[in-house]
């Protein structure tokens, strides 16, 4: 068949893309990208832009609706980029996440069914799945009436569309935002503009401590000084329960990245504090945090259970952030070396160190690639267990090489990308490790993205 612009297809969809698109086939076996269709969905698609092996479209009609899709809590969330599965059965978002990981490491990992069958476990979901977020950045702008807004860029323009009550963050946001736009408003504060470069607010950050309820917030703006920040920073500690932390951030820059390298205090404490599994944790408005605490505390408990220490083991904490996998470990080791490439994040790590008065974990700055083969180098260095915990990129080569030279016996790899996950776990079965658990975490439900904790144990080859 020949595929042209405009053309409409009837598609079955069985899988989903990591932008939230329905993936399904033509009756002749062309792919299609379907805008607004969900798994099970039979739809009649629009072909918007044909390629050769595959094409993108959007959906013209719902021929026969999936089973599982439900009507998204967000009036926003088909224009919304934030999540992409809301249309989706929570039930069948953990069906796809589990698929996403199995065939990830079959295909990718090239591990063998009977493999997976032994070590693959059912996803731990979430009983509430909504709200979970303790981090939330808004974009601001002006909407075609010229008012202030907060919410999202909506897809490919930079028009900003309205929406305070993101249903993944905390119910406060709703009244900080509303706060912070009316201030601005009425003092004639004008919010950024990415085409011109000109205007003030450019972001909104807010960071909970959901543990202990205490509350950041940051603006980043367009220039060193807000007009009357002191009185809107009084404002909110007068209105916002749990208020701890008020900040400016600086970003002056024509960039995506939403903040600067620059933030000042203007009024409260540096640091909000949360606590997961008795530890106590300093954050500050740059730092690395996980966002979901209820499922992070499940993901760091099987971290510690499969590194199953005695209290006599030297363990490598690598990609450590501010060292709250390093402190979780740190008490049934004998000594914790933690390894993080951003210098302010490892001064949180040290200052959390503190706060806990743990006292048998070290931190380096450095990348764990560069600082695990000179610590090998140098002779003095062992490690019983290695963890890692990388971005979604992974380890890459040079780090899984100085890893399997050090032979720990066991090493535990938390991910949040499968697909980078499958091809480091192929790369350490080839060189002298075992697949033995692999553990699946919704940390993000709504979104696409999925965290796995794996144990691998050394074979002695
Ligand atoms: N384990 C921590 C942080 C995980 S996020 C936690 O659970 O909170 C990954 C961290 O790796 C980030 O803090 C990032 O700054 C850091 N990082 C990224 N590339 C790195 C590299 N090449 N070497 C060491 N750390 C790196």
């Amino acid at each position: 068949m020949d595929i042209y612009k405009n053309q409409l297809a009837q598609v079955h969809i069985t899988d989903m893309s990591e932008d939230g698109a329905g993936i399904g086939h033509t009756r002749d076996g062309y792919t299609l990208f379907v805008k607004d269709a969900v798994i099970g969905d039979v739809v009649n698609a629009r072909i918007v832009r044909p390629r050769k092996y595959y094409g993108f479209a959007r959906t013209e009609e719902i021929l026969l609706p999936s089973p599982d899709r439900v009507r998204p809590r967000c009036p926003v969330a088909s224009q919304c980029g934030g999540c992409q599965l809301q249309a989706l059965s929570y039930g069948r978002q953990l069906d796809f996440k589990q698929g996403k990981i199995y065939n990830a490491l079959l295909r990718i990992g090239g591990f063998p069914e009977e493999t997976l069958n032994r070590a693959l476990h059912p996803i731990i979901s979430m009983e509430r799945p909504y709200r979970y977020r303790n981090k939330a950045l808004y974009p601001v702008g002006t909407d075609r009436a010229g008012n202030l807004v907060a919410g999202f860029y909506a897809g490919r323009t930079h028009q900003i569309i309205s929406n305070t009550d993101c249903a993944l963050g905390a119910e406060g946001n709703r009244k900080i935002l509303e706060l912070i736009l009316h201030f601005c408003q009425t003092n004639r504060i004008s919010a950024y503009d990415e085409r011109t470069g000109r205007g003030t607010l450019r972001h909104i950050l807010i960071r909970q401590g959901f543990a202990t309820g205490q509350v950041m917030v940051c603006l980043v703006i367009n220039g060193e000084r807000m007009l009357g920040e002191a009185r809107l920073a009084k404002r909110l500690f007068m209105k916002i329960p749990g208020m701890t932390s008020f900040y400016i951030n600086t970003n002056t820059e024509a960039t995506n990245v939403a903040l600067g390298k620059n933030s000042r205090l203007v009024q409260g404490e540096e640091t909000i504090e949360d606590t997961i599994g008795g530890f106590r944790f300093g954050i500050s408005p740059r730092s690395f945090y996980q966002v979901n605490p209820v499922q992070t505390e499940r993901v760091y408990a099987q971290a510690l259970a499969y590194a199953g220490l005695t209290g006599r083991e030297t363990v490598w904490d690598l990609y450590c952030g501010i060292g709250t996998i390093s402190l979780f470990l740190a008490k049934h080791a004998r000594q914790v070396h933690g390894v993080e490439i951003v210098g302010e994040t490892v001064d949180d790590a040290r200052r959390n160190a503190l706060l806990n008065g743990v006292d048998n974990v070290s931190f380096t700055v450095g990348r764990a690639e560069e600082v695990l083969p000179a610590a090998l180098a140098s002779g003095g260095e062992k490690a019983d267990v290695i963890v890692v915990d990388p971005p979604r990129k992974g380890c890459g080569g040079d780090c899984l090489t100085a890893i399997a030279q050090m032979a720990p016996s066991r090493i535990v790899y938390v991910s949040c990308d499968p697909a980078t996950l499958a091809r480091d776990l192929n790369f350490l079965s080839q060189n002298g490790y075992r697949l033995e658990q692999v553990q699946p975490f919704d940390n993000f439900p709504q979104a696409v993205h999925v965290e796995t904790v794996v144990l691998m144990s050394r074979t002695g080859r």
